[in-house]
This record gives structure tokens, C-alpha cells and sequence, in this order.
């Protein structure tokens, strides 16, 4: 027999997804406004030689702020535009904005900084991405070198294509990196057969590296295979010096965090980068 209860309990689970399903529509469309009219826009987090303190390149991180809702977190929004289809154009436009002031930071003397652009799945599998960041490359005149492309393990779900894409996108000199390693279900033996140059450790594991054994037994094994088959390794989401102790002692030599720098506009950005000049 039925409980009195239950079939509320339908009604409001409904209402709950109804709801879920206006929000998801009203941030979809503000979505295509906000493309529209400029709401978005880029921070950078700066990348640093952990021995040398020096600054190597940055992370651009995409923002949104939205005129009355305030600063939506790309933690929000960047998988609705990835189920939308929105990250396509989104994506574009992220990838020709970080190129465009990367050369011009690189024109006013800001040299040999690389901008690590942050790429989804989606993206990869869009047949035109590869003219795309051809067209990017030649538009903003930055040379190849100087752009690294960060994936995630999700690009294990569909291998093989995704592979001969990041070959591709390779053969243009882009460098690939493969963003928080460790959380997803790639095994060590894998990374041997994709066609990358950098692993980032995951944040999780760099977060209590220093009172954690495991997470410190974790982060050397990564840093030894990483060293055996010649991929470089950075450590992302650095707070404490004890981490950088820690990670430099085990021989990671690239780290980024709040520890060194949250992720900041372009004039903060500049003022850091001029900062760190100073004080070398
Ligand atoms: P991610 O690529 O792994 O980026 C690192 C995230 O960690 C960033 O969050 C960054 O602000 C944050 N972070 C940096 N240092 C520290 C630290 O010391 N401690 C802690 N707790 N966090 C730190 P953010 O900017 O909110 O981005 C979140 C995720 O959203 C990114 O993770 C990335 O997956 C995605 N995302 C951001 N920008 C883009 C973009 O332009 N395109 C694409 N496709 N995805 C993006
Ligand atoms: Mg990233
Ligand atoms: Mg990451
Ligand atoms: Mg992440």
C-alpha cells in the first residue's frame, strides 16, 4: 500500500528538476548575451620556476561577470557551455583573447612567458579546431612556442580521435599538457602512449603533501615516471611554502597557487610580473 507521503514526495522531486531545467535554460541564454556583449573576460595566474622563483608563463582562467548577478565561477558555468555547445565559440574567443596579450606582453618586454589556455573535450572534437588555432596563430602573430594547451584525463572517453588531434595540434610546435593528473582514471602505463609534454599534478595531492604520506609517495612516483619517459611536471594549487619545500626537495621544478599569486587581470598581472623583476 502507498504512504500518504510519497506522492509529494513526486511532486516536489519533479519541481525540483523543473526547476533545475528554468535555471539551467536562464543561464544558457544569459550565456549567448554575455558572449555577445563582453561579459567575459580573462585572469592569468602566473607559473614559477619553484628554484628560481622566476616567472615562466600563466594559466588564463576564464571569468563572468554578469551585470546583475554578479561573478559567476567557471566552475559553474564552463560545464553547462561544455553540455550546451557554448564552450565552441566561448573557447574560441579564450584562445585568440590569451594569444593576443600574450604577444603584446611579449612586445613590451615581457619575453619568454608562456600562456596555458585551458581546452575542453568538446572543443578538441570540433572538426574546425585545428584551423581554428591555425587562424588564432597567425591573427595574433604569437609564435606557437610560446602556447600550451591544457587537457584533462577526459580525453581518455574517446582516445583515439582525441589522440590524432593532439598529434596535430603537436606538429604546430603547441605544447600539451594534461591537467589534474591523478583524479581521473588514466593509469601511469597510458601517458606513455599519449602525445603530451607536461603533467600537472592535481591540487588534491599537493594540498597536504607535506603532512601526508601518501600524498607525498603519490606525487614521487608521478615525478620519477614523469622523469623516465621526459615529460616535464608542474604542481598546481601551491599555498604554503611548506609545499614548495617539500615539492622542490622531491624535484618538481615548476608550481603555480595562491602561495605565489591568485589568478589576476592584466594590470595586476603586469604589476606582479614587475614585482618579481625587482626582486631578483
Ligand atoms: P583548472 O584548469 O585545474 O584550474 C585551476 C583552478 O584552481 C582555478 O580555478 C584556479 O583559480 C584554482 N587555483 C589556483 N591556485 C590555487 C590554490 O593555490 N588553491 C586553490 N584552492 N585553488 C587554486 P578556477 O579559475 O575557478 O577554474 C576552475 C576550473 O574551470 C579550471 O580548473 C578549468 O577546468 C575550468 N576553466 C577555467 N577557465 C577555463 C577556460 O578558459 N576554458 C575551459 N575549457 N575551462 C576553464
Ligand atoms: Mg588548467
Ligand atoms: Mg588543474
Ligand atoms: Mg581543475
Amino acid at each position: 500500500h502507498v504512504k500518504s507521503g510519497s506522492k509529494n514526495d513526486f511532486l516536489i522531486f519533479n519541481k525540483t528538476i523543473e526547476n533545475q531545467s528554468i535555471e539551467r535554460r536562464l543561464l544558457e541564454s544569459a550565456m549567448r548575451t554575455a558572449i555577445k556583449e563582453n561579459q567575459f573576460y580573462l585572469e592569468y595566474q602566473p607559473k614559477v620556476n619553484l628554484q628560481t622563483n622566476k616567472i615562466i608563463g600563466m594559466e588564463a582562467l576564464v571569468r563572468w561577470h554578469h551585470p546583475d548577478l554578479g561573478t559567476i565561477s567557471p566552475g559553474k558555468f564552463i560545464p553547462l557551455a561544455e553540455e550546451t555547445g557554448l564552450i565552441v565559440p566561448l573557447g574560441e574567443w579564450i584562445l585568440k583573447e590569451s594569444c593576443k596579450q600574450t604577444k603584446k606582453w611579449h612586445d613590451i618586454g615581457y619575453t619568454d612567458i608562456t600562456v596555458s589556455v585551458n581546452v575542453s573535450v568538446r572543443q578538441l572534437e570540433d572538426p574546425l579546431f585545428i584551423d581554428k588555432v591555425k587562424n588564432v596563430l597567425m591573427e595574433t602573430k604569437l609564435n606557437p612556442e610560446w602556447l600550451e594547451i591544457e587537457v584533462t584525463e577526459s580525453i581518455l572517453a574517446d582516445v583515439e580521435n582525441i589522440v590524432k588531434i593532439l598529434r596535430e595540434i603537436r606538429q604546430l610546435g603547441i605544447q600539451i599538457s594534461l591537467d589534474d593528473f591523478g583524479t581521473g582514471y588514466s593509469s601511469l602505463s597510458y601517458i606513455k602512449n599519449l602525445p603530451i609534454d607536461i603533467l600537472k599534478i592535481d591540487q588534491s595531492f599537493v594540498k597536504d603533501i607535506h603532512q601526508n604520506e601518501e600524498s607525498s609517495a603519490i606525487v614521487q612516483a608521478i615525478l620519477k615516471i614523469a622523469d623516465s619517459i621526459g615529460l616535464q611536471v608542474i604542481a598546481e594549487g601551491i599555498e604554503l611554502q611548506d609545499h614548495v619545500l617539500k615539492l622542490s626537495k622531491d624535484g618538481c621544478r615548476f608550481g603555480q597557487g595562491y602561495f605565489f599569486s591568485r589568478p589576476l587581470k592584466v594590470d595586476a598581472f603586469e604589476q606582479f610580473m614587475d614585482r618579481l623583476l625587482v626582486t631578483i
